[in-house]
C-alpha cells in the first residue's frame, strides 16, 4: 500500500496536527511507501538518503506506537553521529508536540553522562542515540530495554563504516525479540544485508523507483549559501539575470508563504501557489503570473504540476527537493517549447551529497555559481539604464529636455559629464552596501559586498508614495494590496515598489507616471470588504 496524502493515514490526531503545523503538504516518496508498511507492524529496509524525508518516514509510525501513558522506554533510534541524533530528535520533538506527555531524548558521547542519567530517570519513552553511548547506559543499567517495541537503525551504512557493528549487535540482542526493526541506509552493501538477515523478520524492502527524464536544454547551477542568506541571494539572482518569469520552489507551504511575504516586503511582485489553496485561488495566481502582473511564483511541489508557461526563464530551488524526480519536474518548468532555461539550487553542508545524487540521476552536471556581488547587480542595472538612454537618443524626441539642460548649464557651472553622472546617481540610487559572508560547506570564509535587494534600488525621485486607509487591522497583507492594484489597474508588478502595511493604514510606492491612474481607478473600490480611500501621501510620511 502507498499513500498520496497524510490524511489517508489512521494516526494520532496530535501527530496529524504537527504535520499540518510543519507545513508538510504531501508525503515524500519514501514516506508514502514506508509509513503504511511500518504502521502495519512490518520490519522495513528503507533505501534512502538524508533530505528525502526519511526521518519523518520512521518517526511518524514510531510515535504512533508509543503509549504516552507509560513512562517506560519504548523506542530506540540509533544514529552514527551526535549531529544526526540531535537532528532526528528535533524532528521527533516537532512531530510529537501535540502528543501530551511524550518525552524524547538524544543521548550521545561528549555530553556529561550524569545529565543524561538524570533526564532518563524522569521517564523517557524514546531515545535517539549513538551506539557507543547507548551501550554505556545499558551497562550502567540506566537504560532498560525490556519494554522497547521498536528500534530504528538510521544511516546504517555509515554506522557500519564507523565501526559500530559490534555495538549495534549488542544493542539489538538486548531488545526484546517481538520488537519491530526498521533499517534505513543510503547504500545496501552485503554487510548491511547480513545484518538485516540476522536481526529482522521478513523485512519489506522499500526503495523509490524512478522514471528517466531529460533536462538537456537547461543550464543548471548550485549556489552554496546558508539559510540566513538565501533571501538576499535570491534577490540578487533576480536582479542580475532579470528573468521574465521565475518559479521558486520551497518544500513546505509555510515556507512558500513566508518567502512571498519577504519578497513583497522588498518590493518584488511575488505570490505563492500551494496545495492549501482552492482551485479558484490558484487560477487567479496563475493568471497574474501568466500576465506578468507578478513575475515570481513561489510554489511547492504539489502545486507546481500545473505550471505550464513558456515564459518561465528561471527556476530556483530555495530548498533542495526530497526526491531526484521532483528536481527534474521542478527545473522542467523552465526551458519549455525548446527555449533555454536556467536553474539554481541553493545548497549547504549535507545538501552537497544530495546534489551529487541529483547529478547522477539526471546524468547532468550542476555547476557551482558564486553569489552575485553588488558589483554584478550594479553592472546589470547600469547596462539596462544605458540601453534605455540609447533608445531615447535614437528616437530623438527630447527637445523639451534639451532646453532644460541648456538652461541649467547657463545658470550653473558644472561640466556635462558631471551632470550626467549626477543624473545616473539620482535615477539608480547609490546603494547602501552590506556584507554577505560567503562560506563554503568546508568552512572557508570570504567576505563580499551586497545590496539589500530591489527595495533599495528604487529611486525615490521616480516614485510616488500613496496612502491607503486599510492595514493589518483589516487583515490586509502586502500581497492583497499588490493583487488589488495590479488587478484593478493592469499595471505590472514591477511598477509597484515597497508596500509598508501598518495597523490602520498602508503606504505603497508606485512609479510616478502611473500614480494618478492608480488613484483614480482604485478610489472607492473595496479591498477585503473595506471601502478604500487612496491618496498621495504627505511628504513627511516618506
Ligand atoms: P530528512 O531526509 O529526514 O533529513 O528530511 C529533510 C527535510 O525535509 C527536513 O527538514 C524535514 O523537516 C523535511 N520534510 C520531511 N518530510 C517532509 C514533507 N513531507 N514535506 C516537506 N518537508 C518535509
Amino acid at each position: 500500500m502507498e499513500i498520496n496524502k497524510f490524511n489517508e493515514l489512521e494516526i494520532n490526531e496530535g501527530i496529524m496536527k504537527s504535520i499540518e503545523d510543519l507545513g508538510y503538504e504531501q508525503p515524500s516518496p519514501i514516506q508514502a511507501k514506508a509509513i503504511p508498511v511500518m504502521l502495519e507492524g512490518h520490519d522495513v529496509i528503507g533505501q534512502a538518503q538524508t533530505g528525502t524525508g526519511k526521518t519523518a518516514a520512521f518517526s511518524i509510525p514510531l510515535l504512533e506506537r508509543v503509549d504516552v501513558n507509560s513512562k517506560k522506554l519504548q523506542a530506540v533510534v540509533l544514529c552514527p553521529t551526535r549531529e544526526l541524533a540531535i537532528q532526528v530528535s528535533e524532528e521527533m520533538r516537532k512531530l510529537s508536540k501535540h502528543m501530551g506527555g511524550l518525552k524524547t531524548l538524544p543521548i550521545y558521547g561528549g555530553q556529561p553522562i550524569n545529565r543524561q542519567i538524570k533526564a532518563l530517570k524522569g521517564g523517557v519513552q524514546v531515545i535517539i542515540g549513538t551506539p557507543g553511548r547507548v551501550i554505556d547506559h545499558i551497562n550502567r543499567k540506566t537504560l532498560r530495554m525490556d519494554n522497547v517495541k521498536m528500534i530504528v537503525l538510521d544511516e546504517a551504512d555509515e554506522m557500519l563504516d564507523m565501526g559500530f557493528r559490534e555495538d549495534i549487535e549488542t544493542i539489538l540482542t538486548n531488545v526484546p525479540e517481538e520488537r519491530q526493526t526498521a533499517l534505513f541506509s543510503a547504500t545496501m552493501p552485503k554487510s548491511i544485508l547480513d545484518l538485516t538477515k540476522k536481526y529482522q523478520k521478513d523485512p519489506v524492502h522499500i526503495k523509490v523507483v524512478r522514471k528517466e527524464l531529460t533536462v538537456s536544454n537547461i543550464k543548471q547551477f548550485y549556489i552554496e549559501t546558508r539559510n540566513s542568506n538565501k533571501l538576499e541571494v535570491l534577490t540578487r539572482i533576480i536582479d542580475v539575470y532579470n528573468p521574465k518569469l521565475t518559479v521558486v520552489f520551497t518544500n513546505t507551504k509555510k515556507g512558500a508563504d513566508e518567502l512571498v511575504s519577504n519578497l513583497q516586503a522588498r518590493g518584488y511582485g511575488a505570490d505563492s501557489l500551494h496545495g492549501d489553496m482552492k482551485q479558484a485561488q490558484r487560477d487567479i495566481v496563475m493568471d497574474k503570473f501568466r500576465a506578468g502582473t507578478i513575475d515570481i511564483l513561489v510554489a511547492t511541489d504539489v502545486a507546481a504540476r500545473g505550471i505550464d508557461i513558456d515564459d518561465v526563464e528561471c527556476v530556483v530551488n530555495y530548498e533542495l527537493p526530497q526526491d531526484e524526480e521532483y528536481y527534474v519536474h521542478r527545473i522542467g518548468r523552465t526551458g519549455r517549447a525548446g527555449r533555454a532555461g536556467i536553474a539554481f539550487s541553493f545548497a549547504f553542508g549535507r545538501d552537497m551529497r544530495r546534489l551529487k545524487d541529483i547529478e547522477r540521476y539526471t546524468k547532468s552536471k550542476i555547476e557551482k555559481h558564486s553569489i552575485p556581488t553588488v558589483g554584478d547587480v550594479e553592472q546589470r542595472k547600469v547596462g539596462q539604464f544605458f540601453e534605455g538612454v540609447k533608445e531615447t537618443l535614437e528616437e530623438g524626441s527630447f527637445a523639451k529636455q534639451l532646453q532644460w539642460v541648456e538652461e541649467f548649464c547657463d545658470q550653473e557651472d558644472y561640466s556635462l559629464i558631471d551632470i550626467c553622472a549626477a543624473i545616473i546617481k539620482n535615477s539608480l540610487g547609490d546603494e547602501e552596501k552590506h556584507e554577505i559572508k560567503e562560506e563554503t560547506s568546508r568552512g572557508r570564509d570570504r567576505d563580499r559586498n551586497g545590496n539589500g535587494g530591489r527595495k533599495k534600488n528604487y529611486n525615490a525621485a521616480n516614485m510616488t508614495r500613496l496612502f491607503l486607509n486599510v492595514g493589518r487591522k483589516q487583515k490586509i497583507q502586502a500581497k492583497d494590496i499588490l493583487g488589488s492594484i495590479a488587478g484593478e489597474t493592469g499595471v505590472a508588478g514591477k511598477q509597484i515598489g515597497n508596500i509598508d502595511v501598518y495597523d490602520k493604514y498602508t503606504f505603497v510606492d508606485v512609479d510616478k507616471k502611473i500614480a494618478m491612474t492608480i488613484i483614480n481607478k482604485m478610489k472607492n473600490r473595496k479591498i477585503k470588504g473595506n471601502k478604500l480611500n487612496i491618496e498621495k501621501a504627505n511628504r513627511k510620511s516618506k
